[in-house]
């Protein structure tokens, strides 16, 4: 019997289908209750295996005797005016990570939501301008706690009949340093046994790592990637984003080429604007040049300011000609709307900002 099933500590959303059904086995019930436990989890988004009464009294019991329904509890949340609705959690070992759900306007008065997930608790990748990554890194997160992200939110908006209808892993962490579970949660996520939600719906975003890029080419599943440039060129990039110096801007395009070429699949590339550090013309034009002839799509977002205050926004001005120079170069690309700009949305803010106040 494989030992994440026997331990008390196991949450059922950690087990893949052939797990479960090895659980079932194990607690001596018929296999097809895989089945009916996984429609509560991730349909009805069942919250106690109370309520899952269409299953025998007696093995509810055992279930709620060998495994933990939720590995998530909400710590603190926040309320953007924009509708941004950010969560901070405790996991089962007292870390905490935080999550955000984010409205965008739909169709027939119901919004679109998308979940913004984290992937690890801190990052290994430590990106100057970002607070997770500041906060150094201290463990990968299970499958479970993953999924639970979303199930949390999807849980939040039934009563309006709402559902998450998007998912990016843009919140705490590298998701591609943490490859395995990632995509157990993705494929459950995604399963119409499981959540059901469709995988073009889902994007990871990457700070580049490409030996994980190639294995995301040969997946079948249609999952997007974004990744995280940020700068032009590597003498700049080596200094924001750390891992550019394992793993430089020449290789790293030739990569995402690659991965289009295999999957037909357009990624797309997030750029985020600080002043005075990367948002200048020769810098947009680079950018430019850097993508050229790629069928891709680049973000421009303007900086969420960290408490180092090195990383400011760029003025309205520098963002506008900025994005002329892109539009006059024929460049495919969209300024990212800021969200929860009043509750410190961007990544690990929030956390930081709790860990700082203990302190
Ligand atoms: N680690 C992955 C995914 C999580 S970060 C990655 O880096 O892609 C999600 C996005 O938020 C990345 O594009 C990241 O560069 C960006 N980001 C981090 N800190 C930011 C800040 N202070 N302002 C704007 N964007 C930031
Ligand atoms: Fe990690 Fe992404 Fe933050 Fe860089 S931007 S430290 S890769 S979470």
């Amino acid at each position: 019997m494989n030992q994440t099933i026997t331990a008390k500590s196991t949450c059922v959303t950690d087990l893949t289908t052939a797990q479960i059904k090895e659980l079932l086995q194990f607690l001596g019930e018929p296999v097809y209750r895989a089945k009916q436990l996984q429609e509560w989890l991730y349909q009805k988004l069942a919250s106690s295996f109370d309520e899952m009464t269409n299953l025998p009294r007696s093995f509810r019991e055992k279930l709620a005797e060998k495994a933990n329904l939720h590995s998530l509890a909400v710590a603190h949340e926040v309320y953007d005016p924009d509708g941004t609705v950010k969560t901070l959690f405790t996991l089962a070992d007292g870390k905490t990570i935080e999550s955000a759900l984010m409205p965008y306007p739909g169709s027939e008065g119901h919004a679109r939501y998308t979940v913004c997930a984290s992937t690890q608790v801190g990052c290994p990748v430590r990106c100057a301008f970002c607070a997770t990554g500041q906060q150094g890194f201290e463990r990968n997160l299970t499958p479970g706690e993953i999924i639970d992200q979303v199930l949390y939110y999807a849980r939040r908006l039934r009563p309006t009949e709402d559902s998450v209808s998007n998912v990016v892993f843009m919140g705490m962490g590298e998701p591609m340093a943490n490859y395995d579970n990632l995509w157990q949660a993705i494929e459950m996520l995604n399963a119409p046994e499981g959540f059901g939600l469709g995988a073009r719906h889902m994007t990871i975003s990457t700070s580049g790592i490409i030996p994980m890029i190639e294995r995301l080419s040969k997946e079948k599943l249609q999952v997007g990637l974004a990744i995280s440039l940020h700068a032009p060129d590597d003498s700049l990039r080596d200094q924001l984003v750390p891992i550019n110096k394992k793993y430089p801007l020449k290789e790293l395009i030739q990569a995402v080429r690659d991965y289009f070429t295999a999957t037909g699949r357009r990624p797309s590339f997030e750029y985020t604007l600080f002043e005075g550090i990367n948002d200048s013309l020769p810098q947009a034009r680079a950018l430019v040049h850097l993508v050229q002839g790629m069928n891709c799509h680049v973000n421009l977002i303007p900086a969420n300011s960290t408490p180092d205050s090195r990383f400011r926004p760029p003025t309205p001005e520098a963002a506008l000609a900025f994005e002329n120079e892109l539009k006059r170069l024929h460049l495919n690309y969209t300024v990212r709307v800021r969200r929860g700009l009043q509750i410190n949305a961007g990544c690990g803010q929030l956390r930081s900002r709790l860990l700082d106040n203990r302190r």
